[in-house]
């Protein structure tokens, strides 16, 4: 099967166009990062403290997340439940990278990542596909951008949910997510060595898409 391996910091527009791809090329998306959100709403939600190994292996054994294509939208289902919006809150915004630092939580979401992409070509987006998950994916891409500019991209997509919050505030949370996604020990967010980089502060989505359209047919 065909692996196409999006992985970059938050708010880079890698959802938005690996989702896309996948509909040009007629491959199956995978938004990973909506993997550990979904996680991470079943840790709040049952209160549980993510240092308690015990407990967070009993959330596992309980969790059945399920991502669907829905009149080609992804919806996430967390035991049934379609938690699509939820997951984009605030607070499991501020939580999501210590819940995916642990290390029973990446085994369980590699796992499902690798299940998956035996059964179909996809694109799949987080931010360690093309290093642990697929390190043999025909395809790598690695987005970055400004992060003024990812601010301002994650505060409209928060304003879509009804939420509010000033540019400095998400530049803090983008600045704190990404170092603490770029210094974890397990699995941390770094370019593989054979991506291609993307700068997107200064593309539109569809020159994005553009781009990894034309790579990979060229191939
Ligand atoms: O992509 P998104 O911003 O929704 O990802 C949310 C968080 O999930 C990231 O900040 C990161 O902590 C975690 N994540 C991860 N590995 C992935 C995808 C996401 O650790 N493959």
């Amino acid at each position: 099967m065909i692996i196409i391996a999006i992985d970059g910091p938050a708010a880079t527009g890698k959802s938005t166009t690996a989702k896309i791809v996948a509909e040009k090329l007629g491959f199956t998306y995978l938004d990973t990062g909506a993997m550990y959100r979904c996680v991470t709403l079943a840790v709040i939600n049952a209160e549980i403290n993510i240092s308690d190994t015990d407990q967070i292996n009993n959330l596992l054994n309980d969790l059945n997340i399920d991502l669907v294509d829905y009149e080609g939208n992804l919806q996430i289902m967390m035991n049934g439940i379609d938690v699509s919006d939820d997951i984009r809150s605030v607070d499991v915004t501020d939580n999501v990278s210590a819940v995916s630092a642990l290390k029973n939580i990446r085994v369980a979401m590699v796992k499902i990542q690798r299940k998956f992409a035996y059964k179909t070509n996809c694109v799949m987006e987080g931010r360690d596909i093309g290093t642990v998950v697929f390190p043999d994916a025909k395809f790598k891409f690695y987005l970055f951008a400004n992060t003024q500019v990812r601010a301002q991209r994650r505060q409209r997509d928060l304003l879509a949910l009804g939420e509010k919050k000033p540019i400095h505030e998400l530049v803090e949370d983008i600045q704190r997510r990404d170092a603490y996604d770029s210094s974890r020990e397990l699995s941390p967010l770094t370019k593989a060595e054979d991506a291609i980089e993307i700068d997107t502060t200064d593309l539109t989505i569809d020159e994005q898409v553009s781009k990894i359209i034309e790579i990979v047919n060229k191939k």
